[in-house]
């Protein structure tokens, strides 16, 4: 089948995006609309209409990233943190609705994927995105190829019986739970007073945007560590707003902690394909699982 359009679609907690976009990830027209959180049912039919009113010629396929654990082998998307999804045969219940072949992919994979073709993983063989938003997101790119389990990159231990997780997670000590644009939040609170937030850690340049890199750097240890990555990119909006003040502290931490020479060579770079790199992802996926040329 000749396919050259497909529609990429990000799921996030608040908004939905989706767009146009080619087989060189060009973004062609796109929407955004409010996550319609209600139930499950109002949640798909919602996407689907979001979906469907963008222009649908010479659309082959529909590429979803969505903000859950899914189980390839079956095509299940197990369960999301901030939206009701539960336990659904997501790409079927799609392709019911839209009537096109659909692929799914978690939303920091899919963004991860998209800095690995496009943004700043381009060329890299095994590379490592870690996504700093509301939450952690990771994706991992081993020997070239997107690593497919169901990885949570950000619900990594990196501090044992440390500060208690969010949202549904009901653990202590994970890498959301320091290095979050929440947790930030949080720490502007307690230091600068009940209305401020990240943004204002950042602006003010705030010393204790160090530790937070300290712990981003005892993370990125580990993954180094795991998976051999000669890159590590940081993307999500809080992650490259404060990505110059994290990084010092964060360089010292991967040195300590990776085994040597893995950290002395490990880069760490900000994103570069910004809020769009979800859709484009989606959208690479959807014509790498269904159209992969021979
Ligand atoms: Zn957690």
């Amino acid at each position: 089948m000749n396919a050259n359009l497909v529609i990429g679609v990000d799921l996030g907690g608040t908004k939905i995006a989706a767009g146009l976009i080619d087989r060189n990830g060009n973004v062609g027209e796109r929407i955004e609309q409010r996550t319609v959180t209600t139930s499950q049912r109002a949640l798909l039919d919602h996407l689907a209409a979001v979906v469907l009113s963008l222009p649908q010629e010479g659309i082959a396929a529909v590429g979803f990233g969505i903000p859950s654990r899914i189980d390839h082998e079956h095509g299940i998307a197990l369960g999301a943190v901030n939206i009701p999804i539960h336990d659904v045969r997501f790409a079927d219940e799609m392709e019911k609705r839209l009537g096109l072949p659909v692929a799914m992919e978690n939303d920091a994979s899919s963004a991860a994927f998209a800095e690995s073709r496009l943004g700043a993983g381009r060329g890299v063989r095994d590379l490592v995105v870690l996504t700093l938003g509301t939450g952690v997101g990771g994706g991992v790119i081993a020997g070239g190829t997107l690593f497919r389990a169901h990885t949570e990159l950000g619900h990594m231990v990196i501090v044992e019986d440390g500060e208690p997780c969010q949202g549904a997670c009901s653990g202590r000590g994970h890498v959301e739970a320091y290095c979050s644009g929440r947790a930030a939040d949080k720490l502007a609170r307690e230091l600068l007073g009940p209305t401020a937030n990240a943004h204002d850690l950042v602006e003010q340049r705030h010393p204790v945007l160090a530790s937070v890199g300290h712990h981003l750097g005892v993370a990125i240890g580990s993954l180094v560590n795991i998976f051999g990555p000669t890159r590590v990119v940081i993307g999500g909006g809080y992650g490259v707003a404060a990505f110059d003040q994290l990084l010092p502290e964060a360089r010292l931490a991967v040195l300590t902690e990776a085994l040597a020479p893995s950290g002395q060579d490990l880069s760490i770079v900000p994103a570069e394909l910004g809020k769009d790199a979800g859709l484009i992802g989606a959208g690479l996926i959807a014509f790498e699982d269904l159209f992969r040329e021979a």
